[in-house]
């Protein structure tokens, strides 16, 4: 991707597409230039609409696997309107960040992805400055004998992005290339702007994982756990969502906050749970990705078990969608078995829920992980490096 990106003034344009590398400063400005703080995004009554928009976008990434609908509800004509464009994307991307979720990412990614394909394939007036946005270069010229353009593209980028493509027109054999340019001919009943806007796709994509990236390792925990509501609300769809294709990973044990921890095992010791433990169990376990089944089997060794009463039980709260309960309420029901200073985390003026603590928890394992792949993948190339230096000192 060019490093200095075409300049785009029009504000439509910046906020229809607010995944641009141009639109970064078009949000920030945004969001000073009306007073709104992170917190505000989250918590103000006026900036609803945006939440709600922000979340709509969420879900149909979840649900659709075809991606986010590209037809939007918002008009951008108004300023009130490209402010809920731009401003609804940024609360979406910052929850999908919150989550430490790859599968969620993933999807939401792709959702994004896939609408600009949509829209960057019927925009003409502002594709050529898009494809500039994505690509080292575009050239088109007018069809011979029709009104229709067609497009070649630098073939380094063809090269880079088509395997990630699937179907024979996507194979180098098969386009015509002249001069190092890749010739996008129309086909599939799709033009020769909508195939190149399929190769642009692919550098939203990766845009749009590198950034999230990005603040992912910058987020800290108070700040995470800001969007723990909304976190949560689009885990557990997606949680739905996904167990017919693929079940969700649970959260790794090391992960488990104390309250939930204790409270397995002491039913697994075949000590007697609490009401509030034993409610706060199964709807934290569910929260957590868990199947029915191996919730249920954490009650097997309590005193009254009972595999009939306990599935009936488990699979109500599943139906239900109970919220696990919260660190006050566990504490009142003598559910929290901390005391200060046992634990850091629970020590934190913004614990306030075990969806929380966990959530920290898989933040600093995911970014545990990936200062370890990245210290791997440097020792890798010192020790390539030394191999080269010795060869050639051999020779
Ligand atoms: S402080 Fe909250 S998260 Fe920590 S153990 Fe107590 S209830 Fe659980």
């Amino acid at each position: 991707m060019p490093l200095t990106p075409p300049v785009i003034e029009d504000e439509s344009v910046l906020a229809r597409y607010p995944f641009l590398p141009q639109s970064r400063d078009y949000i920030r400005a945004q969001l000073s230039d009306n007073g709104i703080t992170v917190e505000g995004l989250i918590e103000e009554p006026w900036m609803e609409d945006i939440r709600r928009r922000g979340s709509l976008r969420l879900v149909e990434s979840v649900v659709h696997s075809e991606g986010v609908d590209s037809a939007t509800t918002v008009d951008i004509s108004s300023d009130v309107g490209r402010m809920t464009e731009a401003l609804s994307f940024l609360h979406a991307m910052l929850v999908v960040c919150a989550s430490f979720e790859d599968r969620l990412l993933n999807r939401w990614v792709e959702g994004e992805a896939s609408r600009a394909d949509q829209l960057f394939g019927i925009d003409s007036p502002n594709f050529d400055t898009i494809a500039r946005t994505y690509l080292s270069d575009i050239r088109s010229e007018a069809m011979p004998g029709t009104t229709e353009i067609v497009y070649h593209v630098p073939m380094v980028d063809f090269l880079e992005l088509c395997p990630k493509i699937t179907g024979k027109y996507w194979r180098l054999v098969n386009r015509p290339v002249e001069a190092g340019w890749v010739r996008m001919d129309p086909a599939s009943g799709e033009t020769s702007q909508q195939r190149t806007a399929r190769l642009l796709k692919e550098r939203v994509r990766q845009s749009l994982t590198t950034e999230c990236a990005d603040r992912m390792a910058k987020m800290d925990d108070a700040f995470a756990g800001l969007f723990a509501d909304p976190v949560d609300r689009i885990l557990g769809l997606l949680s739905e969502r996904v167990t017919a294709e693929m079940p969700m990973s649970a959260a790794v044990r090391e992960d488990w906050p104390p309250c939930f921890e204790s409270a397995v095992a002491e039913l697994a010791q075949g000590i007697n749970v609490n009401h509030t433990g034993r409610v706060f169990l199964a709807a934290m376990s569910r929260a957590m990705g868990h199947t029915p089944e191996l919730t249920a089997s954490f009650f097997e060794n309590a005193p009254d078990y009972n595999a009939e009463t306990t599935s009936y039980q488990v699979a109500h709260i599943y139906e239900r969608q109970y919220t696990p309960h919260g660190c006050s309420a566990l504490k009142t029901g003598a559910r929290c078995p901390v005391s200060h200073g046992d634990d850091r985390l629970c020590d934190q003026e913004w614990m306030t829920h075990p969806l929380k603590y966990l959530r920290a928890k898989q933040r600093r394992r995911y970014q545990d992980e990936s200062l370890a792949q990245a210290a791997d993948e440097s020792a890798e190339r010192t020790e390539g490096a030394s191999e080269a230096s010795d060869k050639a000192d051999s020779s």
